[in-house]
């Protein structure tokens, strides 16, 4: 007999109480932000500012960006040789929303990172030999020179992945993001009402639904994703049911005790978490 990390309850997988199945962790995610906790000697910048890191999954950091020395530091790492190796990449900490669970905490809201400081992180992971870069923020699709940063990425022969709320549906951005087969992933939070609580901007769910539609039908790679707070949690029948009529899958991740996620945790995680 286990428990359930997500309610805590006593159950073998899949959990009677929260429905969590065993497929629905979000490995990557879930181990990048437990080692960026972890990792005491890494120099972070905690300030209103923007955070870079390149992680190795599942297992932890291989490396991490300095603001502080502009350059990578490589940090130990228990990773396996053969796991797969991504760059995060903080593009900006604009949003439309202020999310309940946001892990940018008051972070959130200070602007974007210059063209030429991505430019020079995305140069870098890439010497790094990371397979994957990812694209987020804030809302990376915010960065005014989203589209450049993309194909920036591509330039480098490595594949990326954007991180987006779904809340952009520019043409410039939706063109790119089909052009180039990037992997994209977006959350719902809840169903409906709950989506909206979660991201404190009426109406969001409408529009994420209404994106995520678009973007399918332009062909985007798409994952559907949430985060198991209680609104999320109680939503997952729906969720499994939307992204099967979309034909995408779904991914959910853990909710983490960080950034806004800390203040609002007896409101928002799912009980015995
Ligand atoms: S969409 Fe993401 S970045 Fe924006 S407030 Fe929500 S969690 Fe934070």
């Amino acid at each position: 007999m286990t428990s359930c990390s997500v309610c805590g309850s006593p159950n073998d997988l899949p959990c009677q109480a929260c429905r969590l199945q065993p497929q629905d962790y979000h490995a990557v995610k879930d181990a990048w932000l437990v080692h960026r906790r972890e990792e005491a000697d890494v120099v972070y910048d905690r300030g209103p500012t923007v955070e870079w890191a390149v992680a190795a999954m599942p297992g932890g950091i291989v490396a991490v960006w300095s603001r502080q020395q502009q350059r990578f530091l490589a940090v130990p790492t228990q990773a396996p040789a053969d796991a797969r190796r991504y760059a995060w990449l903080e593009l900006t900490t604009a949003c439309p929303h202020r999310c309940r669970h946001c892990f940018l905490g008051s972070r959130l809201g200070h602007g974007h990172v210059p063209l030429a400081d991505v430019e020079k992180a995305i140069a870098e992971a890439a010497a790094l030999g990371v397979d994957e870069i990812v694209l987020t923020g804030g809302e990376p699709t915010m960065h005014p020179r989203f589209v450049t940063l993309l194909e920036c990425v591509l330039e480098t022969g490595v594949s990326a992945r954007v991180l987006t709320n779904g809340w952009t549906q520019r043409e410039a951005v939706v063109a790119a993001l089909a052009a180039t087969g990037v992997e994209v992933e977006i959350p719902l939070l809840g169903w409906k009402d709950d989506h909206d609580r979660m991201t404190r901007t009426p109406g969001s769910f409408q529009r994420v639904t209404d994106t995520l539609r678009i973007y399918r039908s332009r062909g985007i790679a798409l994952t559907l994703t949430t985060t198991l707070t209680k609104a999320g949690v109680h939503a997952l029948p729906a969720l499994r049911q939307f992204a099967a009529e979309l034909g995408v899958p779904l991914a959910p991740s853990s909710l983490v005790p960080q950034g806004t996620a800390v203040d609002n945790w007896e409101e928002i995680a799912p009980t015995g978490s």
